[in-house]
């Protein structure tokens, strides 16, 4: 037995639990006799994390659910062998999520980026439910309110509980965000969106999945926001972004001829 560290009543993080980066963070959420884990990361640490879970007496019988925040192989990879530990767990996530694990789609999921020589093993994972905006997971007397962030890619899920969110890659403690990449499916305009929800909402705390909780903080979220919309006009983003200004310029100088003296 090893003693259970919340940072919220009803809520363990798999890396702080053990004091050390194992790499995406893995919710533990549990109340009465169930459990489930948002994210589970590589399976590398897979029977590592879930040899902790036992050790801070979780019966394994009892894991409700195994939930997939989005389908890249950092917060997924693990889930074939965690289903092979936990059998009674329904592995859940968005039905993008399940398109793009069902069929193994190594770009999406960041298993292959070639020009960098990334190329990671994806297994075949099958989501055994597919969940979506406004559906609730229960846990004991506890619900989880599923809600759509698409922006880092179409099938993000955020989880809301009480005063916490489980807020996927749409934000990070330093006011980061998830990749945006046109082949990942990021999209600017919803980012936007769900960043602007989740500034909205009366959530207090963000639970990300990458790095360390904290409190939400309005001003900086309006702040990543108002990147993001800059990133909207800007070429650097490629077919990400909506448009770009200096066409509209270069247009007008077609017409007018260009003077090197007003250049
Ligand atoms: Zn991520």
């Amino acid at each position: 037995m090893i003693e259970r560290l919340e940072l919220f009543p009803h809520v363990i993080e798999m890396n702080y639990q053990g004091r050390r980066r194992l790499g995406c963070c893995v919710y533990l959420v549990f109340d009465e006799n169930d459990w489930a884990l948002i994210d589970i990361g590589y399976e590398d640490t897979t029977d590592e994390i879930i040899e902790m879970i036992r050790k801070l007496d979780f019966p394994l019988a009892n894991c409700r659910y195994l939930v997939a925040t989005h389908a890249d192989v950092d917060h997924i990879q693990g889930l074939k062998r965690a289903k092979e530990l936990l059998p009674n767990a329904k592995i859940v996530g968005h039905p993008d999520t399940a398109t793009a694990l069902a069929k193994g789609d190594r770009i999406i999921t960041y298993a292959e980026i070639e020009a960098q020589g990334i190329s990671i093993d994806l297994p075949t994972i099958k989501i055994d439910e597919k969940i979506n905006e406004g559906d609730t997971l229960k846990l004991g007397s506890l619900e989880l309110e599923v809600w759509h962030t698409p922006g880092h890619t179409n099938g993000q899920l955020a989880f809301r509980m009480g005063n916490l969110l489980f807020s996927g890659d749409n934000i990070y403690r330093d006011g980061c965000v998830g990749n945006i990449d046109a082949h990942h499916g990021s999209d600017i305009p919803d980012f936007i969106e769900s960043l602007k929800r989740i500034k909205a909402s009366d959530v207090e705390f963000l639970l990300p999945s990458h790095g360390p909780v904290f409190r939400k903080d309005d001003e900086q979220l309006q702040k990543t926001i108002d990147r993001l919309t800059e990133y909207q006009h800007m070429a650097d983003f490629g077919t990400c972004a909506v448009d770009w200004p200096l066409l509209e310029e270069w247009d007008e100088e077609l017409l007018q001829g260009f003077d090197p003296n007003k250049a």
